[in-house]
């Protein structure tokens, strides 16, 4: 294993987690609530509208986490796997669940259905959100992960939006870990943007709503104009709204170009140390697994899937 690389896989890892649990302390406040009440705040203390311990962290993370140990567990990817996955987390009885989320694993318990219908209010964070273990995995074999990347979003979002900036932000946190260089992830950034303009982030005007397209501006913005992993974290979770998610997406690319030495001392002594443990180990596990499908029949229909995307937006990966 190339040791460079599994640092900042780790880095990413640990720096959305951390992310997260400094996000939802601002979680669906309002910029000057936050200000109010807080000032410039630096430091991971929990609260918020869960009522969170400090260095707790919320849906985002531990959806991270599940989706990481099916595919540990089945030795290798299958949406059937994850979807499983998915319900023993919600049976869990997590701290928060979103709502697309939680009417996908009910689908799928009640229908058996693993992959959802095409919905236009499906344009929710939580496919992309979940992103991070499946682009580490994949590093490896990148051709395999547009495909599975639909066949793990697809479970709760099967969304445009939900689908096109899913795959962009995997393709940013891949050549972020690759190369450690910020630039590289702005090409490709840039490169998405030309070819999908309502995306551009150029002009934020704060959105971060729970929309992926509002997230993805957020998260990018704070991301490029900001020259530090804290600043970068502390810029999205004083932009609230869904503070937690877009922290710990901006963290994920954060962690992966600064490192784990750059997360401030006091979110590091303070963010679950249990979660700490689990990603450390799932990072490391993902890394050396090869990347494989288990069942043919599911590499067969989330090949189709990502086909018919190809087909309708033009060869979207070459030069994404
Ligand atoms: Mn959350
Ligand atoms: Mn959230």
């Amino acid at each position: 294993m190339n040791e460079v690389i599994a640092k900042r896989a780790l880095g990413a890892a640990l720096a959305y987690a951390a992310g997260d649990a400094f996000g939802a302390t601002t979680e669906f406040m309002t910029p000057a609530e936050i200000k109010d009440r807080y000032g410039v705040r630096r430091k991971m203390i929990g609260e918020g509208w869960l009522r969170l311990r400090p260095g707790q962290v919320t849906d985002d993370t531990q959806m991270c986490i599940y989706l990481a140990r099916s595919i540990l567990r089945s030795k290798g990817f299958c949406p059937v796997g994850v979807a499983d996955g998915f319900v023993e987390w919600m049976r869990s009885k997590p701290v928060d669940i979103g709502s697309t989320v939680r009417a996908g694993i009910r689908r799928y318990i009640t229908e058996k259905k693993v992959l959802a219908e095409p919905s236009e209010w499906a344009g929710g964070n939580g496919s992309a959100m979940r992103i991070l273990p499946l682009v580490v995995y994949c590093l490896k074999s990148w051709h395999l992960f547009p495909a599975m990347a639909l066949g793990q979003g697809r479970i709760t979002h099967h969304n445009r939006d939900a689908d096109l900036i899913m795959l962009a932000l995997g393709e940013c946190l891949k050549v972020a870990i690759e190369t450690g260089d910020k630039m590289a992830v702005l090409d490709v950034a840039s490169a998405f943007i030309r070819r999908y303009p309502a995306y551009s982030f150029s002009r934020y005007k704060g959105e971060c709503s729970g929309y992926i397209v509002d997230t993805f501006k957020c998260v990018m913005h704070y991301f490029f104009d900001e020259t530090s992993l804290e600043n970068i974290i502390i810029g999205t979770a004083s932009q609230g709204g869904d503070a937690d998610t877009t922290s710990a997406i901006a963290g994920m690319l954060a962690g992966a170009i600064y490192g784990v030495d750059a997360i401030p001392r006091q979110w590091q002594r303070t963010l679950d140390s249990d979660v700490q443990r689990t990603l450390t180990g799932h990072m490391y596990e993902l890394l050396q697994l090869p990347c494989c499908w288990v069942e043919a029949q599911w590499e067969a229909q989330c090949n189709a899937e990502w086909f018919a995307l190809e087909q309708a937006e033009g060869t979207l990966y070459d030069g994404l």
